[in-house]
């Protein structure tokens, strides 16, 4: 029912309840650039609010950029996004192991581009700090 892969439907047949499909898909104005999505209804696997808020956010997000929420827009789902557990660390960013610091995704510490930079910058401050004090290790 779903399909073996990521799903693709208009934002028209979202909003007309029904399944996007490879014919619907044809006649419409865009043509998908993931070829192996799909079509299907977003509806089946996003939970009611989720879906709500992605149609209130287009809505909005067309009075800047109008088109955006044009019946042809295309949407993908769903992302599913898996992340490290969190490593025992100090405030500093520094494991059990003196002078080991884990930082980023792989420390479990950060789930973006800028909490995983900022996380490196946390750590290579405390770094800094102690060579300037002088402590080696
Ligand atoms: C599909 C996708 C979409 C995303 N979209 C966004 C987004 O829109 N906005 C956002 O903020 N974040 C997004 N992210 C998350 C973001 O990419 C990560 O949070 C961020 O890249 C983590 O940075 P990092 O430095 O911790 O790890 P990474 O960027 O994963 O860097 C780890 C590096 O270590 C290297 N490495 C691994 N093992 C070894 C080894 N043994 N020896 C040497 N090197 C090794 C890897 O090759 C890699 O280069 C997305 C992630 C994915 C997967």
């Amino acid at each position: 029912m779903l399909g073996g892969e990521v799903l693709v439907q208009r934002v028209g047949d979202l909003r007309h309840g029904r399944r996007s499909t490879p014919g619907r898909l044809a006649r419409g104005l865009l043509e998908p650039t993931l070829k192996t999505a799909t079509p299907g209804d977003l509806s089946l696997v996003l939970p009611y609010r989720h879906l709500a808020d992605i149609l209130e956010m287009l809505e909005t997000l067309d009075r800047l950029a109008p088109g955006v929420n044009s019946a042809h827009t295309l949407l993908y789902g769903a992302e599913v996004k898996f992340y490290s557990l969190q490593l025992r660390l100090s405030a500093a960013l520094e494991t059990e192991i003196p002078h080991l610091f884990a930082v980023g995704d792989g420390a479990g510490v950060s789930r973006g581009l800028v909490q995983a930079s900022v996380s490196g910058v946390i750590a290579a401050r405390e770094i800094a700090g102690r060579l300037e004090a002088g402590e080696g290790g």
